[in-house]
């Protein structure tokens, strides 16, 4: 699954280099031991970090609180990709680095869309749509870490790679990976039981992120702005959503933390309805919170908007 990546440049010995002063902190993990992993978003940073703990110095490409699908990475970051011992990311996602490990030569890299099956957005998603539009953004949709039992075989992955990075810590990875893989098994039953006995299973997001989580719990998810999160939805998508919000009597409108929540908030004003927050686990926009605690907030808010018992 993961590329082992030959680096076709000869390194100096080390005696002939420069002395060079880098004002980035922890930008080699090769000065105490560690490896250096860059993460491109923070679901697969959290992987990296849960998985190699000590042993490993995790950065991400896509600044804490930031939007990351259409991230764009500076010079600095791509030469730190080209430097990492270890490149997480999901190509398909983010054009700039899926362009940045093209054009540079990891160590070693794990692509996440290897470990799982993506699937195209469900077929409604794009009504109203030109052709043009749809082929804009591409066929299938990146946001399966919102499925918890999708993430697994990304875990595995990971621990994979960094034993062949770090035969030392194999044992280490493992145990990470175990405790890690039986959270997310714990996560997924827990959404399962918690979305079973639903009064609703249609909810209306700002951000069409939940594709795969309304899969997994045989939910129906409807999007205002499309998978891409900065997308102005078009008058006629407003009115349709505006239509099925009464017929199906929808109580909720859930928007994003990372994004002006304008749209889902005027639409809701305009329909009487709430507004709530669903996370789409991009990134963090509170520092104390994790994967774990946005998913479990999350389905708290599910189960409210749709009446579960
Ligand atoms: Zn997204």
């Amino acid at each position: 699954m993961s590329t082992l990546r030959r680096r076709l440049t000869v390194l100096a010995p080390l005696a002939a280099l420069p002395l060079v002063l880098t004002g980035c902190a922890g930008a080699s993990g090769a000065d105490d031991g560690t490896v250096d992993v860059l993460a491109s978003f923070y679901p697969l940073q959290f992987v990296a970090q849960q998985v190699g703990g000590d042993r490993v110095d995790v950065a991400s490409l896509t600044p804490p609180g930031a939007e990351p699908h259409d991230v764009e990475l500076s010079p600095a970051q791509v030469a730190r990709i080209d430097s990492a011992d270890l490149v997480v990311y999901l190509s398909g996602f983010q054009a700039a680095v899926d362009d940045a490990v093209d054009q540079t030569s990891p160590a070693h890299v794990v692509d996440a869309a290897s470990d799982t099956t993506l699937m195209a957005p469900a077929e409604e998603d794009h009504e109203g749509e030109t052709e043009e539009e749809h082929e804009e953004h591409g066929d299938l949709d990146p946001h399966f870490w919102l499925d918890p039992s999708r993430m697994p075989s990304v875990v595995q992955d990971v621990a994979d790679t960094l034993t062949e990075i770090d035969p030392d810590g194999a044992d280490t990875f493992a145990a990470n990976a175990a405790a890690l893989t039986q959270r997310f098994e714990e996560l997924d039953a827990q959404y399962a039981a918690g979305l079973e006995q639903c009064d609703s299973r249609t909810f209306v997001t700002s951000h069409e992120a939940f594709g795969y989580l309304a899969d997994r719990y045989d939910l129906r998810q409807v999007g205002i702005s499309g998978v891409d999160p900065e997308a102005e939805p078009s008058p006629a998508r407003l009115a349709e959503v505006e239509q099925l919000v009464r017929d199906e009597g929808v109580s909720t409108i859930f928007f994003e933390t990372l994004v002006s929540p304008k749209v889902a908030e005027t639409l809701a004003g305009d329909l009487g309805v709430q507004t709530a927050v669903l996370d789409p686990i991009e990134g963090l926009a509170d520092p104390d919170a994790d994967y774990f605690s946005i998913a479990g907030a999350n389905l708290d808010a599910l189960r409210m908007a749709l009446s579960c018992s």
